[in-house]
């Protein structure tokens, strides 16, 4: 009796549900930019997480999170969290992602820095964004892999350089904007050297425990600093 009930209603049952099983087993281009679009709306745009740029939004709303990862944490690329991207590192939350190119204020014509390439994710962001946009990861195979990656998807107007990025690329400088996302227990000095007068850079700073993320702005030999959010990013790296 019980083998019957299995067969005649149970069976029916699975074979009916299986489509829909095999769709959230693998994702397609479709899902994943409908899941992107609600990330937006959700996790961007939402009351209390109020981000207004609406460039800013567009770029969320465009680049494809899920290809900036390694295959196993795909499912997940556009979920409210930080995910591990190989090395010891991660890549940063979407809302901060977006937090912190809003307060970079980006333009069209401007030229950025970004500190901690990782994924490459944030430098296709700002790619969108801006002209161009040069980032320095100090972990030799990330740095590869995410030029790798930003070329295979497109995104030309960045470059790529291993090295430490405490020395900030002198050759290119000065930059209209400076993004940061490792943390140093100081603003390094060579990074506002190379920041352009009116230039802003956000930068997070403190003990992981302890950290905060700084709007800085310079105005001549001044420079304007102020907290905005505490927050936990990987610590800043030094050459040996
Ligand atoms: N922006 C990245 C996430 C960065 S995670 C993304 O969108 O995926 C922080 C990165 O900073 C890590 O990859 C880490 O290796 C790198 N890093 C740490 N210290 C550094 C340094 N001194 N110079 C350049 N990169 C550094």
């Amino acid at each position: 009796m019980r083998a019957f009930v299995y067969e005649a209603l149970i069976a029916p049952l699975l074979l009916l549900l299986w489509p829909s099983v095999c769709h959230s087993q693998t994702p397609t281009e479709d899902s994943f930019s409908a899941e992107r679009k609600r990330m937006v709306q959700e996790q961007l745009a939402a009351p209390g997480r109020d981000i207004k740029n609406s460039r800013v939004l567009d770029a969320m709303a465009t680049v494809p999170r899920h290809e900036f990862l390694p295959e196993a944490e795909r499912k997940f690329a556009y979920w409210d969290e930080p995910l591990p991207i190989g090395y010891g590192q991660t890549i940063s939350q979407p809302f901060i992602v977006a937090f912190m190119t809003e307060q970079l204020d980006p333009k069209p014509a401007d030229r950025v820095l970004e500190i901690g390439t990782g994924s490459g994710y944030q430098a296709a962001v700002l790619s969108r964004l801006v002209a161009e946009v040069y980032t320095i990861e100090i972990v030799e195979p990330l740095a590869k892999r995410a030029e790798a990656d930003l070329k295979r998807l497109g995104y030309n107007n960045v470059r790529v350089l291993a090295g430490d990025g405490y020395q900030g690329w002198p050759d290119h400088a000065p930059f209209d904007g400076i993004i940061v996302t490792c943390a140093p227990d100081h603003i390094p000095h060579p990074l506002v050297e190379q920041l352009r007068d009116g230039g802003r850079m956000i930068i997070p700073v403190g003990p992981l425990e302890n950290q905060r993320l700084y709007l800085l702005q310079k105005h001549g030999t001044k420079v304007e600093q102020q907290a905005i959010l505490p927050v936990r990013f990987v610590p800043m790296k030094r050459a040996e």
